[in-house]
């Protein structure tokens, strides 16, 4: 038998821990079933990375090669934008060293395919200068490609804020979607961000094919519409859930963390782990209210607390080193030392999920944590921050019903009774209990797709022959 061929794929991450991990995780994925494949990933940066990226980026296996480009200058940016802005404008000015990258790449061996992040997109052109494919990986499910996708007609179509429809969008395969929960970049379609997305959603058709982190058996209709409606010679490919569960960084080395321990005293189901991802940040009054209510819901609880902020995304580009526990309200910690286990800034998110003690998550709704909740059967209540989060929220709710969402007021503030009632009917209710059966569901079919045979999995070898095929004999 002759040895399989070598095929050659550059991956393009953008700065963001969100959009570098899972396309990275993909990478991973792709390799350890294919050994015949190889990955160069091409990883620009913004200034220094967060420490998160950092670590992360350590993990890296060796089989997979990674070139880290001259960072971009935090002074070249624009101050106080859209994170999503930075992120794009990063990518734009590492431009020139992407192409070397790739050029260099190419000239060793020919590049089959490239797989760039959706901030990555400008890259379409290098690949149509070395005749190679290209791929968006879009890390998100079929629901919010679909409105992306979407959204030049739009654009078209409607001539007021889309904040204000009246009436909910109603996309093929889809569940209606309010004006009010698109994502953060379309509240403002004069601001330069949705310019930027627009331009991105246009450009989307020009691509061979579009890998997201779904699977089948979450968003089948959905998924089904897309391909129906075709977008003209554009695959689709689900190849999720793509998370760091089961990937080999979670095999913990050294001591394991003290919130690990604590968990272990603690009764089956009955902490709820707070988190708002990798960068979400809440104001001072909010972050006094989510005390309160996590104390009046009389829960246990790991609450990873971060310093106040006015923007709901402060920490997402970058760590600071200010203390965020004395931001806390006086005696809140000791009223709540028996119940509640206080982390600063960052948490072994992964880890505190797998763990059979924790029975609800209170997240963000970031597509990654919502992923990784589902794997465990953890159900959710729901406090979307930015980005595509009131989706996923409307997603979990509406949809799939593992989630309950939280009421803001007309303040943009969550109170605290609304908080603890909330908590409450998840942790103790019934319809929490519900909620935790249909989301142990969920875990099963997540499995499965994964699993040898598993509908990701397919779509991965299918993806794979492409590439073989195009790659020659
Ligand atoms: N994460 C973590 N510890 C934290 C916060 C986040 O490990 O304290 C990880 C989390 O497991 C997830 C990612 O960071 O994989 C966050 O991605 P998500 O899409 O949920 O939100 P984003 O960071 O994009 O807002």
């Amino acid at each position: 038998i002759p040895m399989a061929k070598t095929i050659h794929i550059a991956v393009i991450p953008s700065p963001g821990f969100s959009h570098l991990v899972p396309i990275v995780e993909f990478s991973k994925r792709l390799v350890t079933n294919h050994p015949n494949f190889h990955v160069t990933c091409i990883i620009p940066s913004l200034g220094s990375p967060p420490d998160s990226s950092k670590s992360y980026l350590e993990t890296i296996p060796p089989n997979i090669n990674s070139i880290f480009l001259p960072p971009i200058n935090k002074q070249d940016l624009p101050q106080g934008v859209y994170p999503a802005i930075l992120i794009q404008q990063t990518v734009t000015l590492s431009l020139p060293s992407i192409h070397q990258a790739l050029k260099s790449l190419n000239s060793k061996a020919p590049l089959v395919a490239i797989i760039a992040d959706i901030f990555a997109q400008e890259t379409l052109d290098f690949a149509k200068e070395f005749n190679s494919l290209f791929y968006l990986y879009f890390p998100s499910s079929a629901f919010v490609l679909s409105l992306v996708l979407h959204i030049p007609n739009l654009d078209e179509e409607v001539s007021c804020e889309y904040k204000d429809l009246k009436e909910p969008i109603k996309l093929q395969g889809c569940l209606p979607i309010n004006g009010i929960d698109l994502p953060t970049p379309t509240k403002d379609r004069s601001n330069e961000a949705y310019k930027m997305l627009l331009q991105r959603a246009k450009n989307m058709h020009l691509v061979d094919g579009i890998l997201f982190n779904s699977f089948l058996e979450l968003e089948s209709s959905a998924t089904k519409a897309l391909e129906q409606k075709g977008y003209g010679k554009i695959g689709f490919f689900p190849v999720g859930p793509i998370t760091q569960i089961g990937s080999s960084n979670n095999d913990v080395v050294g001591d394991e963390h003290e919130c690990l321990k604590w968990l272990k005293n603690q009764p089956q189901n009955s902490v709820l782990y707070v988190s708002f991802g990798s960068g979400g940040t809440l104001s001072q009054t909010q972050i006094n209210e989510l005390a309160f209510g996590l104390e009046l819901s009389g829960q246990r609880f790991i609450w990873v607390v971060r310093a106040p902020s006015d923007s709901v995304s402060a920490a997402y580009l970058e760590s600071t080193n200010e203390d965020p526990l004395k931001f806390l309200p006086i005696g809140f910690l000791e009223r709540t030392k028996e119940k509640g286990f206080i982390l600063a800034s960052w948490a072994p998110q992964v880890e505190i999920l797998k763990h059979s003690s924790v029975g609800g998550f209170l997240s963000h709704c970031g597509w990654n944590s919502v992923l990784e909740s589902m794997q465990e059967g953890v159900p959710i209540v729901a406090w979307p921050l930015f980005a595509e989060q009131a989706m996923n929220a409307v997603l979990l709710s509406d949809g799939l019903k593992v989630a309950i969402r939280l009421k803001f007021e007309d303040d943009e503030i969550v109170e605290k009774d609304e908080i603890a009632n909330v908590i409450k009917c998840l942790m103790e209710g019934e319809e929490g209990k519900r909620m935790r059966e249909r989301m142990k569901s969920l875990k099963d079919y997540a499995a499965n797709a994964l699993k040898d045979g598993g509908s990701s999995i397919q779509t991965l070898s299918h993806l794979a022959s492409q590439w073989e095929n195009f790659g020659g004999t």
